[in-house]
């Protein structure tokens, strides 16, 4: 009985399994990581190719599950913990980067990307199902709807490279909403550094509540009309049609008490 509150919808179609898997391309000697691993349909096929396999299950029965699986347990170190206060940094070994994936639980996975990109230094890359509209809002650029605090803040830290659409007819049971597998590339450098990250939450924040509003009435809050001016930015524009490198200047200049 598959538990609404942990986001369970398994993975049932088996070529979107193998699809999945060939994009994650585990290899023996990498680091790998699965959020929710539930049922075991990604985490079987990637066990089996990599040899071994980290995986973090919140609910106690599936883990408990997944330990006394004959074909499986002596290939998995079993986390049971919750994905969102996990620290990865305890699955790094030397200076290899580790590798995440998962098709995660769509209610909390906004607040859960944001916690792994907490850690975009130690990652090589992640592969995530998700709800197809957070994979939109994740990869969209300046001016378009789904351009939001999801895309400056992922964009901020990595490549976006929408994966596939998959529908609801692949999972039981059979989420209201369509689905896409999305890859992050942590950048090893980001294009644009700011030196305080909570700077750039902090202004995506604002801008984004108000997107409709001009820069002068939208971040008046923490900016100047003169200070904006100088930075070089149009009042008249709106905060949607602002770059990832445009938010970094202006996080650049605020200041946090
Ligand atoms: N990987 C399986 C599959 O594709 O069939 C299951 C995916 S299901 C969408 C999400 C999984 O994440 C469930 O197994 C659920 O119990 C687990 N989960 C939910 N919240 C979690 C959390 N905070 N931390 C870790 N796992 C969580």
């Amino acid at each position: 009985q598959a538990r609404k509150r942990f986001g369970q919808n398994f993975l049932s179609d088996d070529y979107i399994i193998s699809q999945i898997v060939s994009a994650i391309y585990p290899q023996p000697s990498e680091t790998l990581v699965e959020i929710g691993p539930g049922l075991a349909a990604l985490t079987k096929p990637v066990a089996e190719q990599a040899g071994h396999l980290n995986v973090i299950e919140l609910d106690r029965d599936l883990a408990d599950r997944l330990r006394h699986r004959s074909d499986l347990s002596d290939k998995l170190t079993v986390y049971e913990a919750d994905a969102m206060k996990f620290d990865f940094t305890q699955l790094q070994q030397g200076d290899q980067k580790i590798r995440v994936f998962g098709n995660l639980p769509y209610n909390i996975s906004t607040p859960l990307i944001f916690h792994l990109l907490s850690f975009s230094s130690l990652i090589n890359d992640m592969h995530f199902m998700l709800q197809k509209e957070v994979v939109q809002r994740m990869a969209a650029g300046p001016g378009s709807k789904a351009y939001g605090r999801l895309s400056v803040m992922t964009q901020y830290h990595c490549k976006v490279i929408p994966v596939m659409e998959v529908p609801p007819e692949s999972f039981k049971p059979a989420p209201k909403v369509d689905s896409a597998v999305v890859r992050l590339e942590p950048y090893e450098q980001v294009p644009y550094p700011v030196s305080n990250i909570k700077a750039l939450d902090r202004v995506c924040r604002e801008a984004f509540n108000k997107r409709r509003k001009t820069l002068r009435n939208a971040l008046g809050q923490l900016f100047s009309s003169e200070q904006l001016e100088e930075l070089g930015f149009d009042l008249s524009l709106r905060p949607e049609q602002l770059s990832v490198a445009d938010f970094v200047k202006l996080a650049s200049h605020l200041d946090l008490q």
